[in-house]
C-alpha cells in the first residue's frame, strides 16, 4: 500500500536541507520511497493521499531522553531543593509499580504524538511496559532499564537492572519499533565494576546505551574525589565512551571531554528546558554542535521538564544559546530544527533509519498546520517552526509507514480512556502523598 503526502511545504532535513515549496513525500510500505517536488503524474494509481492543506511536511521530532513512566507525578514538589534523593527516590519506591509505569506512559505518549514526537528514547524502571505502551501507540523506541547501586522499584538487590534488560532484551528482540539497550543511571549512581560491566555487555549484546553524565556538581565532585577524574574521563576509563552511547546533559565538561566525546562518537541528548528548571548552567551544545558532535534535544522526564513535547524546547534552545554567547546570530532555527530531527537520529544512532525526508529512510513524518494565528505570514519556514509554532499546530503524525494521528485524531490511542485510567491512579498518589 502506497501513501502520498501531497500539497505542502516539504522541510526535508537532508544534508543539503532541501526545502519543496510545491512538495510531495510517497511512502511505500514503512518506508519513504519519494521526496521532492510535487508531480501528480508520480503519484501511484492505489494511493492512500493525505492532503496537507498547504502546511509543513517534515521529519518527525525525535525526544533524545526522557523518562515517560514519571508523568502521573508531574507537578509534584517542583522547585524543591535536592529533589532527586530527598524526594524523588524515595517516592518511586514507594509508588513505581509496573501498572503505574504502563498507564503514566500511555499518558505521556499521547502527549509525545500530539506534539509530533515520532521517535523517544527513555530510561526508567519497568521498562518493558514503556515497550507495551509504545508498541501500542505506534511509537519507535529506544528503551533502557535504569542500573542503579541501590535497591529500587524493579529489584530488592542492587543492579537489578542487568538482569531485567537480558529478558527484555528476549521479548522484544526484532520488534521494528523498539529497540531495548542498557541504561546505567550515572557515574555517581553505579560503581566502577559495573561501569566497566555495562560496556562490555553492551558489546557481548550489540545493543545501545543510555545515561545520564556531567548532569550535576555532586557528580563532579564525587568523580574528582574517587578518581581524579572527571565524570567524561571516568565513562572513557571504563569503556563506556563508544558510538552505542547516547549521554544526556554534559552540562559541567570541559575542552578536553568534549574532544574525548567527538573522538569517541557518543551521542549527547541535549535537555535545556529541564535543565534551566534546576537552575543548571548551559551545557555547552553549540560547541559541541559546531565541532561535529552528534547532538539531539531531550525533554528529561516530566517531573523535571515539565512537559514532554519537543516544539516547546525549539525556542528555548535557539534563545538560551544567544543569551549565553551574547549573540543573536548563534544557533539560528535551521540548526536548531536539525537538532530536533537528523540531529536526534544522530546522538540515538539510528540516522541512517530515520531523522530526515529521504528515500530508503523509515517513513516517520509529521504534517504542521499553518493555519494558527502566530503561524502567519511565514517568511521563513524554519523560524516558523522554531518561534512560532506550537505542539497543536501538529496535524498529523505517521510512524513507520503508518498514519498514528490524522486532523488531530489519534488513531491508535484512545486519550479519554487512558486519562481516565490514569486519574484513578492520581487519587490513590495524592491520597497516600497526605502522610507522607
Ligand atoms: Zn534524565
Amino acid at each position: 500500500m502506497n501513501m502520498v503526502i501531497r500539497n505542502g511545504v516539504v522541510l526535508s532535513m537532508d544534508s543539503n536541507k532541501t526545502v519543496y515549496k510545491k512538495g510531495m513525500v510517497i511512502i511505500t510500505g514503512d518506508t519513504i520511497s519519494y521526496t521532492g517536488r510535487e508531480e501528480s503524474s508520480m503519484i501511484p494509481r492505489t494511493s492512500e493521499i493525505v492532503d496537507a492543506k498547504g502546511g509543513i511536511i517534515m521529519p518527525g521530532l525525535i525526544n533524545t531522553h526522557t523518562h515517560i513512566g514519571m508523568s502521573l507525578f508531574r507537578t509534584l514538589a517542583d522547585d524543591t531543593a535536592d529533589r532527586l534523593k530527598k524526594y524523588l527516590f524515595p517516592l518511586e519506591k514507594k509508588f513505581v509499580t509496573p501498572a503505574l509505569v504502563y498507564q503514566a506512559s500511555l499518558y505521556s505518549l499521547t502527549e509525545m504524538i500530539e506534539g509530533g514526537t515520532t521517535t523517544f528514547a527513555d530510561m526508567y524502571y519497568f521498562e518493558e511496559k514503556v515497550a507495551d505502551a509504545a508498541v501500542k501507540a505506534g511509537i519507535r523506541g529506544i528503551l533502557g532499564e535504569s542500573i542503579l547501586n541501590f535497591p529500587a522499584p524493579d529489584s530488592k538487590e542492587p543492579y537489578g537492572g542487568f538482569v531485567y534488560t537480558e529478558k527484555f532484551m528476549d521479548s522484544y528482540s526484532g520488534n521494528p519499533l523498539i529497540t531495548p539497550a542498557l541504561a546505567p543511571h550515572a557515574p555517581y549512581s553505579l560503581d566502577y565494576n559495573n561501569l566497566k560491566k555495562t560496556a562490555e555487555l553492551a558489546e557481548k549484546w550489540n545493543i545501545p546505551v543510555l545515561s545520564h553524565l556531567a548532569e550535576t556538581p555532586f557528580e563532579t565532585k564525587q568523580i574528582a574525589d574517587e578518581f581524579g577524574l572527571s565524570p567524561v574521563q571516568l565513562y572513557s576509563r571504563a569503556g563506556l565512551l563508544t558510538p552505542r552511547l547516547t549521554a544526556a546533559h554534559c552540562i559541567y565538561i570541559d575542552d578536553h571531554d568534549i574532544d574525548l566525546i567527538k573522538h569517541s562518537g557518543t551521542g549527547v541528548a541535549h535537555n535545556v528546558a529541564a535543565n534551566l528548571k534546576s537552575g543548571r548552567p548551559i551545557s555547552p551544545a553549540l560547541k559541541m554542535f559546531d565541532k561535529g558532535i552528534p547532538i539531539g534535544l531531550g525533554t528529561d522526564g516530566p517531573m523535571s521538564g515539565n512537559t514532554v513535547d519537543i516544539i516547546n524546547l525549539l525556542g528555548y534552545t535557539a534563545k538560551i544559546h544567544k543569551l549565553d554567547n551574547a549573540d543573536r546570530t548563534v544557533m539560528p532555527p535551521e540548526k536548531v530544527l536539525e537538532m530536533a530531527t537528523i540531529g536526534g537520529a544522530r546522538a540515538l544512532h539510528i540516522d541512517d533509519k530515520t531523522g530526515s525526508l529521504e528515500a530508503g529512510k523509515k517513513a516517520d513524518i509529521i504534517i504542521v498546520s499553518t493555519d494558527s494565528t502566530p503561524m502567519f505570514p511565514i517568511y521563513d519556514y524554519y523560524s516558523a517552526m522554531v518561534y512560532c509554532a506550537s505542539p497543536r499546530d501538529v496535524n498529523t503524525v505517521i510512524i513507520n509507514g503508518k498514519m498514528i494521528m490524522q486532523e488531530r485524531e489519534l488513531t491508535t490511542l484512545n486519550k479519554n480512556e487512558i486519562k481516565t485510567e490514569a486519574a484513578k491512579m492520581v487519587v490513590k498518589i495524592k491520597k497516600q502523598l497526605e502522610d507522607y
